[in-house]
């Protein structure tokens, strides 16, 4: 007889789970759990009147072959031979423009030095931050947070104009509170210094390969956002016998003799009882535990209990035109900014970022040519007055932050639509610095892998989420027990989009 296994949740890593055991191990069936109606979890797309929106915008790019293999066996890219206009199964090429937005004026992202930066910056902003640059570059401090990261590579004044306020945005949280390690992983080779050398390289030698990652330029991207592709991802495991029930919380899991024996799912309002030799979990850990109960050690569920999460709040605004000028060389359709995404560095709103889909993919929006579909970000934790605010107040209160910082105007809006997304982003405070504790307790369970992003409460992207998925099957494969493989992807300290 098959052995069973059950995967929770319908994203990259459940998905990838799911298609690579019933496409490489035909004796084990294949039941996935998701508990919204959407296929894609964070990687979802929202159709909103014809309209498409990502959770945050989603660029496919990977160092991993086997990754790139298997997006390309799901979506085949954009070439010759495979012509966006005439399929819709296609991944589009794509080039990343972002910037940052801050005084009512564009910076580069990575902040570059220019002309124009300096001109931006003003005389004074700019002496002052030469001066601060080479106090912090003789002096430099002891690194014990994110603030003295920062500081060490780009001094105080720098720090204080593109950093401070943006990453207390994002997490919440003062960088003179999180740890060190974050900027490590996201902008580790980034500084004054590696910008200057950088714009050298570009003048002497401009067709190098950049290594860094914050200078990537291309992307991959599905014609119709990231959701397509994981739609597409979720028939073929369907193909080939995977079964996908949506509406379906797992509620309660249980384990006897250090295996996982079962589960609970409320399936529509309904509890069922479903039996499992194999679980993969991309449930976050904080969850997984809960829904194991008493059966988890006491030290455990107070530390996985203690996680903590920062939730995000996206408002799709379809509008006419935006007020901001394409003084780019870079052509558009209708000669809008050519951004994919703007960091939103303003001081006076609380959005965090602007995404343009309509430069993500000409197809995002239902007419390209005469409206702007645009996702404005707001990072927030469950419960706090964003997160409370009324849909329609809060849709308000975005449009009334982009036309106050003159990106719109309010009587442009055609039509909004506002996503909530709880637990987007693990976060690596609260008693995260114990984890391990919970990680050995949940690696000890033989049948359980935890995979993915919140899975693993790791700032995983989607090529990492299927790379767990991909190992976590290699094990259960193998018979092996040990479960370092599936925890040992993203764990290099630079950051990992560079090629
Ligand atoms: C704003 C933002 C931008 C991002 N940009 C990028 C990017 O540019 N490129 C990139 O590669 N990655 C990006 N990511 C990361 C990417 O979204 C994740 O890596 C990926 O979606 C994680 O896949 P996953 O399957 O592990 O988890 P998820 O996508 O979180 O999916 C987990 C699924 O499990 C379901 N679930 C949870 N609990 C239960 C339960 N109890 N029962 C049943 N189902 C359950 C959820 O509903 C969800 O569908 C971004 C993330 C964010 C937040």
């Amino acid at each position: 007889m098959n052995k069973k296994a059950i995967i929770i949740g319908a994203g990259p890593a459940g998905l990838t789970a799911a298609y690579r055991l019933r496409k490489t191990a035909p004796d084990v069936d294949v039941a996935v759990f998701e508990a919204t109606e959407r296929i894609g979890g964070i990687s979802t797309t929202i159709n909103h009147n014809g309209n498409r929106m990502d959770i945050g915008g989603h660029r496919f790019f990977s160092k991993s072959k086997i990754v790139n293999d298997l997006w390309n066996e799901i979506m085949p890219v954009q070439s010759s031979a495979v012509n966006p206009e005439k399929t819709d199964n296609v991944m589009l090429i794509r080039n990343r423009v972002s910037r940052i937005f801050f005084r009512r004026k564009f910076f580069d992202y990575p902040i570059s030095i220019k002309p124009a930066t300096f001109r931006n910056m003003g005389l004074v902003n700019t002496v002052k931050s030469g001066f601060s640059y080479l106090v912090s570059a003789v002096g430099k401090r002891p690194e014990n947070s994110l603030e003295d990261f920062y500081i060490n590579r780009f001094g105080k004044h720098l720090y204080r104009m593109f950093f401070e306020d943006y990453t207390e945005k994002v997490w919440g949280v003062h960088p003179s509170k999180l740890s060190p390690s974050w900027g490590a992983q996201r902008v580790k080779e980034l500084s004054v210094l590696a910008i200057i050398k950088e714009i050298f390289l570009k003048i002497f030698a401009p067709h190098r390969e950049t290594k860094q990652t914050s200078l990537i330029e291309r992307f991959l991207y599905p014609k119709f956002g990231p959701g397509q592709l994981w739609e597409i991802a979720a028939a073929k495991a369907e193909e080939i016998g995977a079964e996908i029930r949506l509406n379906s919380i797992v509620t309660g899991i249980q384990a006897e003799n250090g295996k996982i024996r079962s589960v609970t799912v409320n399936c529509g309002g309904k509890t069922e009882n479903f039996s499992c030799d194999y679980l993969f979990s991309t449930m976050p850990v904080k969850d997984l535990a809960a829904a194991m109960g008493n059966a988890v050690p006491e030290a455990v569920r107070r530390i996985a209990a203690d996680l903590s999460y920062r939730d995000f709040i996206t408002v799709g605004l379809l509008v006419k035109r935006l007020k901001l000028k394409n003084e780019t060389k870079i052509k558009t359709v209708a000669n809008i900014i050519p951004d994919c995404w703007i960091y939103v560095q303003e001081r006076d709103v609380r959005i965090g970022r602007l995404q343009i889909f309509n430069n993500w993919s000409p197809y995002m929006a239902a007419d390209n040519e005469n409206t702007v579909w645009i996702g404005l970000e707001y990072f927030s934790n469950e419960g706090d007055e964003l997160w409370n605010m009324p849909e329609k107040e809060f849709i308000d209160f975005a449009v009334n932050e982009l036309a106050k910082i003159g990106i719109i105007d309010e009587s442009d809006v055609l039509d909004s639509v506002q996503v909530k997304y709880p637990k987007a982003y693990p976060s690596y405070f609260g008693s995260y610095s114990e984890f391990d504790v919970v990680r050995n307790y949940l690696d000890g369970i033989e049948n359980l892998y935890c995979i993915g992003r919140n899975g693993q409460h790791r700032y995983n992207n989607q090529d990492h989420s299927m790379l767990t998925a991909i190992e976590a099957v290699n094990l259960l494969k193998s018979g092996e027990t040990d479960k370092s493989a599936v925890w040992n992807v993203n764990t290099e300290t630079e950051y990992h989009e560079g090629k």
